[in-house]
């Protein structure tokens, strides 16, 4: 058996926020339930973000009431700044993700502040989720490549990576957002990344965008990362906006780390059932392979 690995699922968040139709709390609730009851460590379940910017997570608080303080050592929670910090806790939120680019032309597209602008804020959100005892995940977007700047250097990436660290997050999720990471850049950075910060602190998000998604996974891997995002269905995105694809799928994802001896706690049978009933709910096939080819029973195992 090879080392176990951590699985964080974020449909239930970046999947949904671009979904091309409204997506209903009940949906939400449940996929949350069923993702946690499947076996799955962490779910990023919704994102405090201004409704008028993303109508989609205009729930937020709907649905963390409806899940209860029960399963909140398990969720975590995207904000973007201090005043949705302020809602999160207001909800009962224990983890929270804080999110900046690699590049001053990301932020300014998304968040409309510099890096260090960006870098300040999260500092602020820092503290005072430390002071309530509150953990702080990094999100590091656009880590390889930027579709405003163009390309990130190593140093770049790993330059901002140590901020978001020195800013107070606990982890960093280090993030190829539109897809252009392939595996030997992907070894590159995140060797480094587990030597500098410990690969008890790093996570990899990857997206499929260019089908390099599973092939990025088995790089950071072999890097050393034992931390991975993944999204049911490989939702995210929308599937029929051109260059606009999803995340790497979830079940896909931990099909081949089981399959080399890598375990996660999911358990990928059920997760393949959930995917197929997201399908069946959201009304059209999601870009996941696994559930819809189903598992082989005798495929080679490590
Ligand atoms: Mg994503």
């Amino acid at each position: 058996m090879g080392d176990a690995i951590r699985f964080v699922e974020v449909a239930p968040r970046d999947g949904f926020q671009n979904w091309p139709e409204p997506v209903s709390t009940e949906v939400k609730e449940r996929l949350v339930r069923d993702l946690l009851e499947a076996g799955v460590e962490m779910v990023e379940a919704t994102s405090f973000v201004s409704p008028q910017w993303v109508p989609q997570m205009a729930d937020a608080e709907e649905l963390m009431g409806r899940l209860g303080p029960e399963p909140q050592a398990r969720l975590r929670v995207l904000v973007p700044n201090r005043r949705g910090l302020e809602r999160a806790l207001a909800v009962g939120a224990q983890t929270v993700v804080v999110n900046v680019g690699a590049t001053d032309g990301f932020n300014h597209k998304n968040l409309n502040r510099s890096v260090t602008e960006t870098l300040e804020e999260i500092g602020a959100i820092c503290a005072a989720a430390g002071s309530v005892g509150v953990e702080v995940v990094g999100s590091l977007s656009v880590a390889w490549g930027c579709p405003y700047d163009g390309p990130v250097s190593r140093e770049r990436a790993l330059e901002v990576a140590d901020a978001l660290l020195q800013a107070g997050c606990a982890r960093l999720s280090i993030a190829d957002t539109i897809g252009v990471a392939q595996p030997a850049a992907v070894g590159y950075l995140c060797r480094e990344a587990v030597v500098r910060f410990g690969e008890d602190r790093i996570a990899v998000h990857f997206h499929d965008t260019r089908g390099l998604g599973v092939a990025n996974v088995l790089a950071a891997l072999e890097a050393g990362v034992r931390e991975f995002e993944g999204s049911i269905g490989g939702i995210g995105g929308c599937p029929f906006a051109p260059r606009s694809t999803g995340n790497v799928c979830s079940e896909d994802l931990l099909h081949m780390l089981e399959l080399m001896g890598h375990a996660s706690g999911a358990s990928v049978p059920r997760l393949l059932e959930i995917a197929g009933r997201l399908a069946e709910e959201l009304g059209r096939p999601l870009p996941g392979k696994l559930y819809k080819a189903g598992l082989e029973p005798w495929a080679a195992t490590a």
